[in-house]
């Protein structure tokens, strides 16, 4: 679906948000105070401007108020980003990603109204480090605050040679096996409950957040 996006700040994080945004075909308005980073958008953005999004009459010249999604992505600013957040929220933007420095930062822009609130550095190294540690995990991604997405890599033998039927994993773990993916490559997309599961299969599932989290404890 088409959504048009102003991103506010063009640092490593607003500026990658920005070229994947626009390579999967959305609209991008980007803002940054500084020309030389701007410039750096030109060719990359659908549209680029240079200004202070702290200024009110900035924003409302843009037609904040308008877009489906504001990204602000200010970077060591924390002032500056509160008081964008804050003027974007309050001219009814639909949606609004806030980055945060810190944790205080983000419960900042949670309490003002940021729909979602990242902390990249954090957020990367609770994912690397779980990674690290799990070890039947090998990646998750979190659709929304509700669903995870997860690939399995499963190692408890009692597993092996089961069909999904007998694993039963809806019931027992509350998530739903979408894909199997065998060792030679070849994936199986919604398999039947009669599909046998092997040793090295990698099964993809999605399920609660909260379910996705425990089920390494579980599956050992
Ligand atoms: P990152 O960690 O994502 O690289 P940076 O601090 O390098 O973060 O980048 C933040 C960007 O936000 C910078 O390009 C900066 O010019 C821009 N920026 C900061 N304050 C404002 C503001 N008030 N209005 C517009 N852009 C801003």
């Amino acid at each position: 679906m088409k959504q048009n996006y102003a991103i506010i700040g063009l640092g490593r994080f607003g500026g990658s948000i920005c070229q994947t945004l626009v390579e999967s075909g959305q609209e991008v308005l980007a803002i940054d105070k500084s020309e030389d980073r701007a410039n750096a958008y030109m060719d990359i953005a659908t549209h680029v401007v240079v200004g202070n999004a702290q200024d009110e009459m900035t924003l409302r010249s843009l037609g904040i108020r308008n877009f489906d999604q504001v990204i602000i992505a200010i970077g060591e600013d924390i002032q500056a980003s509160i008081l964008v957040t804050l003027m974007v929220k309050e001219m009814g933007v639909p949606n609004i990603l806030a980055k945060a420095n810190n944790g205080y930062h983000a419960r900042v822009l949670e309490k003002i109204g940021a729909d979602k609130v990242v902390h990249p550095e954090r957020d990367m190294g609770i994912r690397i480090a779980h990674k690290m540690v799990s070890s039947n995990i090998l990646d998750s991604i979190e659709l929304s605050d509700e669903y995870s997405l997860a690939e399995i890599r499963v190692k408890n033998k009692k597993f092996f040679n089961k069909t999904l039927l007998e694993m039963d994993f809806r019931r027992r773990f509350g998530l739903t096996i979408v894909a199997v993916r065998r060792r030679n490559g070849d994936v199986i997309a919604s398999p039947p409950a009669e599909e046998v599961v092997r040793e090295n299969d990698h099964l993809l599932v999605i399920g609660n957040v909260e379910e996705v989290d425990q089920l390494d404890a579980k599956l050992n």
